[in-house]
């Protein structure tokens, strides 16, 4: 069976920097940026997006609602999105 894939999008304007998301994730798909967001808070990053597993631990141990996580048909991964 094929190997399912997964979007991880990260509102970085939502986030607060608090890294949950980052320690919570068992495949290291995310990690914190550099950069600042609009209320100046370094936020997350997804870095990883092929190792996601979909298992949505990220989104439940973010205290801000900032990630979603959505599974992908094959039909859409092969269309590039
Ligand atoms: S869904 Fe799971 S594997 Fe994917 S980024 Fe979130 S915590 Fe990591
Ligand atoms: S858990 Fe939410 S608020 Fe905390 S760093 Fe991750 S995205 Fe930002």
């Amino acid at each position: 069976m094929a190997k399912k894939n997964y979007l991880v999008t990260i509102d970085r304007n939502r986030c607060k920097g608090c890294e949950l998301c980052v320690h919570a994730c068992p495949k290291q798909v995310l990690a914190m940026s550099k950069d600042i967001n609009e209320k100046g808070y370094f936020f997350a990053t997804v870095v990883s997006q092929p190792d996601c597993i979909g298992c949505k631990f990220c989104g439940m141990s973010c205290p801000d609602s900032a990630i979603e996580v959505a599974a992908l048909d094959e039909a859409e991964v092969a269309g590039g999105i």
